[in-house]
């Protein structure tokens, strides 16, 4: 009798395990600016060239890492964010899973710079392919900077499988929007192949989706404020005579994640019922804050997706505040507006 089992190196699990983190340019720009907000810096710069094809680069000014965490940051499963099980039922951060560097690092060449603050020096170090090239100690700001560069360069077929980059480019600005929307306080800055393409300092709610979204956004929204004991619900819908044939600006946030649910969004079209012309939806920025063990944050390892203890409640509470919203403002009914 013959074994053949074994276990893989990890530069080849690395290499599975990045085929579901990362899926495009886009997927990468999302996982460096959640560990730089989580390691809570108030300055953040995404600097992209070409899309994403040739540089994905987050640069921010928050904890830093001392010399041996910088190294760690690059193993499977190495996370500062949680230590237990049961710590994934209080999460508080945007990453726990400690797999995305590893898994960027095994199929890109990154360059990473940081400092702690109570450092004199920092660390620089460059890895290909989870292969460490050189590791060094230099003068650097406090924070910490990722360079992306040549994704995929040692998987072809997902290289090649990219779209053109105006389609790669607004999946970055999506994932862009989402985190700057989810963190109004922190003052965020994206250059594209040079240009500053948006220059957001820090802000409220409001004024962040205006300065992301146009000034014409301001008289269009409708402020949503609704408290239990299961959920505390802030945020934003457009006024029912904004609404657009397609989907357009739709928003949720939990526990400042953007997430998507179809099964939320169904609760707003509930409310907007009878206000909203044949086939138009309205704009949202909904932000829920819910007890972080009412929620399941771990089924996918992009983290768009949750899982809610009671998302029947949940509905309804939602439902009833944003109908409630639009009464207060005195919305017409659609026959009053088409006159
Ligand atoms: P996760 O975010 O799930 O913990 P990552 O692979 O994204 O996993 O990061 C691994 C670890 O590296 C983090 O837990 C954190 O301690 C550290 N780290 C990553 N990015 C930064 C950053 N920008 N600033 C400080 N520490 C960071
Ligand atoms: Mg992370």
């Amino acid at each position: 009798m013959s074994s053949i089992i074994q276990l893989l190196p990890d530069h080849v699990a690395n290499q599975i395990a990045a085929g579901e983190v990362v899926q495009r340019p886009a997927s990468v720009v999302k996982e460096l600016l959640e560990n730089a907000v989580d390691a809570k810096a108030t300055d953040i710069k995404l600097i992209i060239k070409d899309a994403g094809k040739s540089l994905v680069q987050v640069i921010d000014n928050g904890v830093g890492m001392s010399v041996t965490d910088a190294r760690m940051c690059f193993e499977r499963h190495a996370t500062s964010k949680i230590r237990q099980a049961e710590d994934l039922f209080s999460l508080y951060t945007k990453g726990f899973r400690g797999e995305a560097l590893a898994s960027i690092a095994a199929i890109a060449h990154v360059e990473m710079k940081t400092r702690q603050e109570q450092e004199e020096l920092g660390t620089h170090i460059i890895i290909e392919g989870s292969k460490f090239v050189s590791q060094d100690v230099a003068v650097l700001p406090r924070g910490t900077s990722f360079a992306v560069k040549n994704l995929f360069f040692n998987i072809p077929a997902r290289r090649n499988f990219l779209k053109s980059e105006t389609v790669e480019h607004r999946h970055i600005v999506d994932e862009f929007q989402r985190v700057a929307l989810a963190h109004p306080n922190i003052h965020f800055t994206y250059y594209h192949n040079g240009g500053e393409l948006f220059n957001l300092p820090p802000s409220n709610f409001r004024q962040r989706i205006v300065n992301i979204l146009g000034g014409k956004t301001n008289e269009k929204l409708v402020p949503v404020k609704e408290e239990t004991e299961i959920v505390s619900i802030a945020g934003f819908v457009t006024k029912p005579e904004f609404s657009k044939k397609n989907r357009g600006e739709q928003f949720f946030f939990v526990n400042d994640r953007f997430i998507k649910s179809g099964y939320l969004h169904h609760a707003i079209m509930a409310a907007y019922e009878g206000l909203l012309k044949d086939g138009c939806q309205p704009g949202y920025f909904l932000y829920l804050q819910v007890p972080p063990n009412t929620i399941d944050i771990n089924i996918h390892p992009t983290k768009t997706e949750i899982k809610f203890d009671d998302e029947h409640a949940l509905y309804a509470i939602l439902r009833s505040a944003v109908k409630h919203s639009l009464g207060q403002f005195n919305v017409s009914p659609v026959l009053d507006f088409e006159r």
